[in-house]
């Protein structure tokens, strides 16, 4: 039971004393107390299905006990010393993970978070390239650093500081709502409920060339010398609502920047270690292998952890002068990273993702089949979104008010989501791979509910 403060003193101290940057989901905030894989709890013992898996940090579910095991073994072992003294476990780590890399991505940099990996990621592009330029997607998220506050291709994100010198952002290539997708374009259904089939890519879209053209003029007419450090792009995107690319366009544009020098790198904060499912890399989807890869979030399981992975050659640009990261690779983060890696190959959570998945994705295709609220249905694995609107012809997002009851609803009836997308209208679902097909059920039944009650709400206005 729980046995902290009451909600009132928390809300005092809140108030005085706790970053006012904070902003919390839900009109009166949950007070969580314990998580358990799939399950978190509120204060009351009330339980939840956790959909947004502590913002898609835990694949393998809430304090999952094999990595709660090997934390207290090297917890009570030893925590840190420097890296200019040998420890195991970063070893065992690096190794384990560029096991499931493919290409010639050998080199290992241990980070603490998302954003420091893309910091790192852009410092070594411009290195190793001697160019300054980066190209990025609008509608990216790469961090809120002065760095990938640049990078991240959305206002919502910004303030007003020089952030973002030398970073150019493409127009997106978003299938639903982008220039031409859906409704400018023919209807783009990648989620069809009706043949029981997630196509491959998850997406039907074939404007590929139009925004390639794109990027290619940006190339052309912003970049010095049309040749860019490096190109910056998610596998999917994340924050932005799960918004997947035409047929081919990430293989194409990667060609691209190649053709002119660049660097291609692959922000996998959230569709790396198996959440997209076919694949354990979100990358592998797109066919492509890039030349770096930053990875965060689902690599530790929760625990701050991130890193970067890149060529030995273009890793040697880092050891011309000092470089160094007092908690990157130390034995506490290096002991939970393997333990988080090998339970995710052991328990095979990428095929679950997949099988789950695309169950739960053809269920959510019904919701949108069923109601004209639902606008959107898309994703790969258990990286899923559902954007809802207020007409399905016109795609207008749906009004925030109406989408926060909604979201408030599900609460209520226990079940947690994810919020995103630039106009705030479409929820995240990327919940622990371990959720079962009841899970599903149950996430999809409490959706229906949400759903109705909505639509009745709107008849009777
Ligand atoms: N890249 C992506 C794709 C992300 O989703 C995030 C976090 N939402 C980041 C980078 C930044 O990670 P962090 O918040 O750990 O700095």
């Amino acid at each position: 039971p729980y046995q902290g403060p009451p909600m009132s003193e928390l809300l005092r101290i809140r108030k005085a004393h706790v970053s006012p940057a904070l902003f919390t989901l839900y009109s009166s905030p949950l007070l969580l107390h314990a998580g358990h894989r799939q399950y978190l709890f509120d204060h009351q013992g009330r339980r939840y299905l956790d959909l947004f898996a502590g913002i898609v940090t835990t694949g393998l579910g809430h304090c999952h006990p094999k990595v709660i095991e090997a934390a207290t073994h090297q917890m009570k072992t030893l925590w840190h010393t420097s890296n200019v003294y040998f420890n195991p476990t970063i070893h065992q780590y690096s190794q384990a993970l560029v096991d499931t890399l493919p290409g010639n991505l050998k080199n290992v940099y241990l980070v603490n978070s998302g954003s420091e990996a893309n910091d790192l990621a852009l410092l070594m592009a411009r290195l190793h390239t001697g160019r300054f330029d980066v190209v990025s997607l609008r509608n990216g998220y790469h961090g809120a650093s002065p760095y990938t506050m640049g990078l991240t291709g959305s206002s919502k994100w910004k303030y007003q500081l020089p952030n973002g010198f030398g970073i150019h952002h493409v127009t997106n290539p978003d299938p639903y709502r982008g220039l031409w997708g859906g409704y400018r374009d023919s209807p783009v259904q990648s989620v069809r409920a009706g043949e029981g089939k997630v196509l491959d890519d998850g997406v039907t879209c074939t404007s590929s060339s139009k925004y390639l053209v794109q990027l290619q003029e940006l190339l052309d007419y912003s970049v010095p010398q049309g040749k860019p450090a490096a190109f910056f792009a998610e596998s999917i995107q994340g924050v932005g609502a799960t918004v997947q690319y035409p047929l081919g366009y990430l293989k194409k544009a990667f060609e691209l920047i190649r053709d002119r020098g660049g660097l291609c790198v692959s922000d996998e904060v959230q569709t790396g270690f198996g959440r997209t499912g076919e694949h354990f890399w979100g990358f592998e989807g797109h066919g492509v292998v890039p030349d770096i890869v930053t990875m965060a979030k689902g690599i530790g399981n929760g625990y701050p952890l991130a890193a970067v992975v890149t060529t030995p050659e273009i890793a040697s640009t880092l050891s011309k002068a000092l470089h160094f990261n007092t908690y990157g690779g130390n034995a506490l983060g290096s002991a939970v990273g393997l333990a988080v890696l090998k339970t995710m190959l052991e328990e095979n959570v990428q095929k679950r993702s997949h099988e789950v998945g695309t169950k739960f994705l053809l269920e959510l295709g019904k919701l949108r089949d069923e109601f004209g609220s639902v606008g959107d249905v898309r994703g790969k694995g258990l990286m899923i979104g559902m954007e809802l609107v207020e007409n399905q012809s016109t795609h207008e997002p749906m009004n925030p008010k109406r989408f926060m009851e909604i979201l408030e609803h599900c609460r209520d009836m226990g079940l947690l989501l994810g919020k995103g997308g630039f106009h705030g209208n479409s929820f995240r679902i990327k919940p622990p791979m371990c959720i079962t097909e009841d899970d599903v059920k149950f996430a999809v039944a409490v959706l229906r509910v949400a759903l109705t009650a909505d639509k009745q709400r709107q008849q009777q206005q």
